[in-house]
């Protein structure tokens, strides 16, 4: 029998102790700030932002959307990341990708003080993660998020064969940093990836973040394991679906998690607690 990971129940679990650290913060006098800058008018990526900043009001957070022209400069966004870095009730930048063919990604990355790099992207913590540095640092929110459902359903990678599907800054390659961090023995597919649906079937835990909807199916999937599908997709009748065929994974996987209802919630509310924890930590820089 399948079960199904409830991301929102997991999210709101999280929620909760974020609105708790918010109203502390908010009684020594800091409130907590994030800025999501939106470079154009990409459809999808505005529905994230909307909803991100919805959250953040929720929580009683301090939330700011900044909404650019998909003309925007390189030199203009700079410019504008470097009045968030200045200001005092920021905590958390967040520069929502895709941006415009004119912008230069990792110079944006950079431009982003390392303090308030609620992403965790800065190669500073990317080496961090990699090492497993231990202490306090922010880390990619998805795969951070996808650590916290494993948990709380109580799926420890120790000794487990993990498979990531998909290489991304983002998800991929964090994801499988923190599998690897937690002792379950890795691989990594991707396009280029040799008999892919072999490579998917080693794995007690899969992980699918590539964006084909419904590359994966129940054939694919070792029985019992654990399916994270972090896909958000359109199928033909421009429905959101995952990466995994949710349907014919029924029976087989032991876990997975649906599209929607699973991953996207995680990720909102991992990025409201990485901007708290950046607020905390605002007063203790070394
Ligand atoms: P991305 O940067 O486009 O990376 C996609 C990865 O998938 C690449 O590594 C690519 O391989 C691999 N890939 C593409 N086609 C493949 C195929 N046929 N077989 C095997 N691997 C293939 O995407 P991303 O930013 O990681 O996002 C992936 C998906 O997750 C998207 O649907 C996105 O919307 C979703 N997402 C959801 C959340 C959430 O909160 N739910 C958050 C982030 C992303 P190559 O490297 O070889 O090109």
């Amino acid at each position: 029998m399948t079960k199904t990971i409830d991301g929102k129940a997991v999210a709101k679990k999280v929620n909760d102790a974020t609105q708790v650290a918010v109203s502390e913060l908010v009684a020594q006098g800091i409130q907590p700030g994030i800025v999501v800058i939106i470079v154009g008018e990409d459809p999808a990526s505005k529905i994230y932002v909307r909803n991100k900043n919805r959250k953040a009001e929720k929580l009683g957070m301090h939330s700011v959307v900044r909404q650019l022209p998909d003309t925007t400069t390189q030199a203009e966004l700079l410019a504008i990341i470097e009045a968030y870095n200045a200001d005092d009730s920021i905590h958390g930048i967040l520069v929502q990708s895709p941006l415009p063919k004119q912008i230069n990604e990792p110079l944006v990355t950079m431009a982003i003080d390392p303090h308030k790099d609620v992403d965790g992207f800065h190669p500073a913590y990317v080496g961090k993660l990699v090492t497993n540095y231990p202490g306090h640092y922010p880390v990619a929110n998805t795969p951070r998020g996808i650590m916290t459902m494993l948990k709380e359903y109580g799926v420890d990678p120790a000794g487990k064969t993990a498979v990531v599907i998909g290489r991304s800054t983002i998800v991929g390659k964090p994801m499988a940093a923190l599998l690897t961090n937690a002792n379950a023995t890795v691989t990594i597919a991707h396009s280029r990836t040799k008999d892919l649906k072999a490579v998917a079937k080693t794995a007690d835990i899969l992980v699918v973040a590539t964006g084909i909807a419904h590359l994966i199916t129940g054939d694919d999937i070792k029985p019992g394991a654990t399916v994270i599908d972090v896909g958000m997709d359109r199928d033909e009748h421009g429905k959101l679906v995952g990466d995994v065929d949710f349907e014919s994974a029924q029976g087989v996987a032991g876990l997975i998690t649906p599209v929607p209802g699973g991953v996207g919630p995680m990720t909102i509310a991992t990025l409201m607690q990485t901007t708290v924890e950046l607020a905390k930590w605002s007063d203790k820089r070394e």
